[in-house]
């Protein structure tokens, strides 16, 4: 005989993890598809590796749970992949100035999660009001600085942004332009992290939320001068975003 639906969300509750052991076991069991196995295999291993440090050194549950939800411990875990991956480049283009990766494309421009939406938030605030990157080109992300063509939160910026890379600035105008042009894109620190972001998602189903945002919509709402909340209200993703983003960049 079905349940009626306030006995399945108590059963629910019930059986919900109440500690960071609990935890591992919800990883361990989490699904994510439209990546390469192997990237998620890899994934899971991290965020499992997280976890434990995190019960080793006594964080509270509820910060281990804010900090998955956040997306703050993907971001730690990719980072440290995307340093080891940067070591190792050669002949990138890359220099301060030159922006046309700043170009973004299309309404979204790209997936970062929550507290790089926040941290992004708190850079630009400030700036609200003065000339944005708009003002350089009507799609360049509003945290660009218009005359020096430099990023005026460096130090906040998204992994999307810390992970593209080329070895050529002339495939990147052409990009800008729309034209596709090779020797451009993400390092694999990007798809990990989101792919990290996709367990956490499946882990923490009935203790909290994860969402993802546009980057776009993230700066322009910023730099009009909007407070946390109505911007991240306006650039949260809907929650199939983050399925169709890995799955593109599968495709790459
Ligand atoms: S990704 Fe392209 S546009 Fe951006 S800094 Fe590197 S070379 Fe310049
Ligand atoms: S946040 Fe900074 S690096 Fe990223 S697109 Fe905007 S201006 Fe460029």
């Amino acid at each position: 005989m079905p349940q009626p639906p306030r006995a399945r969300r108590r059963r629910a509750t019930k059986e919900n993890p109440r500690d960071t052991a609990a935890l591992v076991g919800r990883v361990e069991r989490a699904s994510v598809s439209g990546i390469r196995p192997e990237i998620a295999d890899r994934a899971r291993r991290m965020l499992i590796a997280w976890l434990r440090h995190a019960a080793s050194v006594g964080m509270p549950f509820s910060q281990v749970v804010r900090r998955l939800a956040s997306g703050e411990a993907a971001t730690q875990i990719a980072q440290i992949d995307l340093e080891d991956q940067a070591a190792r480049l050669e002949g990138i283009a890359c220099g301060a100035g030159c922006a046309f990766c700043c170009i973004l494309n299309g309404a979204d421009g790209g997936t970062i999660l929550e507290h790089e939406a926040q941290r992004m938030h708190a850079a630009l605030l400030p700036f609200a009001g003065s000339p944005d990157g708009r003002a350089a080109h009507p799609d360049a992300c509003a945290a660009l600085d218009p005359e020096t063509m430099r990023c005026r939160v460096y130090e906040d910026r998204p992994m999307i942004c810390r992970s593209y890379h080329s070895t050529s600035a002339e495939a990147c105008m052409k990009n800008a332009d729309g034209i596709p042009a090779a020797g451009t894109g993400v390092l694999g620190a990007q798809p990990l992290h989101l792919t990290l972001q996709a367990l956490v998602r499946d882990a923490l189903t009935g203790i909290a939320r994860s969402h993802t945002y546009s980057l776009v919509q993230v700066g322009r709402g910023t730099s009009d001068g909007l407070s946390e909340g109505p911007v991240l209200d306006a650039a949260r993703h809907p929650p199939r975003a983050l399925r169709d983003e890995l799955k593109r960049l599968a495709g790459r």
